[in-house]
């Protein structure tokens, strides 16, 4: 009998947590899966040790500069992976005929049009960069039905909601037998902090979540609660949920990752441990189940499990979030472009940590919300946001 060869992998944002937990995976299966192209924004050297590691067909950079560096460090090392930069090669390698699934992980906006040139080809899509969903959840799913795209969320919380949701197809979630969608939370490093403490928060310390390891944005946006906020927007546009089907529920220890309560009263979560490996795997594997490297989970060590409700008055970016998904059209668009504006100059202490929402606060009420008409609109509507949220820190400071 034939042996079937390896499916061909795109890893956008390679260099990456989430770009590194996948390589991680597919390292484990290289009868299974190969990586077929790795991008990366500007690092160069990151991407080679990748490219000496794992052979790609393809490794492309964001930047020139970048690309030029990579080239010549690979012709060195007689490495025959082929060099390409710039939006378009991103987009290239996100839809070539000879590609079975894409990684969709890099962080914030500059991930939209990668992803929906997955979605237009028919892809596989492995889904991480949630700021699609947020800024083009209607485009985005509308592609991805209309080339008959696989996707698969990597969110931990959505690929949990993914693996409880009812296995058959059904016009919505009402009619599945679904009362509402339970997306746990950790809560963040700052789950206990006064407003006060939270007006002195330094990047140092938010940087410092207790139960994942993630990127630098990310991380933020988990102290915030925004991350949360963006991923109730994200299962609205994956699961067809109503906000009002939607209940957050803080939960410390991060081993539920979230739950699907049904109209007869049964609540189906998922498990584990807090490791991307186990959404990623699933993914790759669906609908079979493959070995990520994740061990078991020791549920006498972890003893108990808490809920809380959040507080949108200590963390303001959750309520915003909502109120953007009310409100439609642009609005979420605005909102995330704003809110990695405010997380950019978080990082650079520029801004205190309180002021990430008051500056997009501002920004929504200043902005005009419109239909979402096109990716160009949208892509008109965050960049008029970013100016909004630059000039708001110039007449701050
Ligand atoms: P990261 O910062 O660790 O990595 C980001 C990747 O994107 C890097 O490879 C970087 O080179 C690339 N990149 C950054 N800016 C780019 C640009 N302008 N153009 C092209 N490439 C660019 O981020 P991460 O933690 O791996 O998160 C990636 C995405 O996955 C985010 O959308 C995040 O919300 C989502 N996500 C991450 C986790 C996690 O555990 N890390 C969990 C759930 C969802
Ligand atoms: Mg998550």
């Amino acid at each position: 009998m034939l042996q079937s060869s390896p499916q061909n992998i795109t890893i956008l944002g390679a260099t990456g947590t989430i770009g590194l937990n996948t390589l991680d995976v597919i390292a484990r299966h290289p009868d299974k899966y190969r990586a077929y192209a790795l991008t990366a924004n500007g690092r160069a050297e990151a991407l080679f040790d990748l490219c000496k590691q794992y052979h790609p067909r393809y490794a492309v950079l964001l930047q020139e500069a970048a690309a030029d560096r990579l080239r010549q460090m690979l012709l060195q090392a007689g490495i025959e992976t082929e060099v390409l930069f710039g939006m378009d090669a991103l987009e290239q390698v996100a839809s070539a005929p000879e590609v079975d699934a894409v990684m969709a992980a890099i962080v914030g906006a500059a991930g939209l049009r990668p992803a929906m040139a997955a979605a237009h080809a028919g892809k596989r899509i492995m889904l991480a960069n949630k700021e699609t969903l947020v800024m083009a959840g209607s485009l985005f799913m509308q592609a991805v039905e209309e080339s008959g795209a696989t996707l698969l969320p990597i969110d931990s919380e959505h690929n949990a909601i993914f693996q409880v949701m009812p296995s058959k197809k059904y016009p919505d979630l009402h009619s599945g037998g679904v009362r509402k969608i339970l997306l746990t939370a950790s809560g963040g490093p700052f789950r206990n902090a006064s407003r006060e403490q939270l007006l002195q928060v330094t990047s140092q310390q938010a940087l410092n979540h207790p139960n994942w390891v993630m990127g630098p944005k990310i991380t933020i946006d988990s102290a915030t609660l925004m991350n949360k906020g963006l991923e109730v927007i994200e299962a609205k546009w994956l699961f067809d949920a109503t906000p009002e089907q939607i209940e957050v529920v803080v939960h410390p220890q991060s081993v539920i990752h979230s739950m699907v309560e049904y109209v007869d009263g049964s609540v189906l979560a998922q498990l584990g441990n807090p490791d991307m490996r186990t959404p990623i795997a699933y993914a790759l594997a669906y609908p079979e189940r493959i070995d990520s490297g994740v061990g078991s989970l020791d549920l006498f060590k972890i003893a108990t499990l808490n809920f809380e409700r959040p507080d949108t008055g200590r963390f303001p970016c959750l309520r915003l979030a909502f109120d953007v998904l009310k409100r439609g059209g642009t609005a979420p668009a605005i909102l995330n472009a704003a809110n990695e504006v405010a997380v950019e100059a978080f990082l650079q202490s520029r801004i205190g940590f309180m002021d990430i929402p008051a500056l997009i606060e501002r920004v929504l009420s200043l902005s005009s919300i419109k239909p979402v008409t096109d990716i160009p609109n949208l892509i008109a509507a965050d960049q008029a946001a970013r100016q909004l949220a630059q000039e708001w820190m110039v007449q701050s400071a």
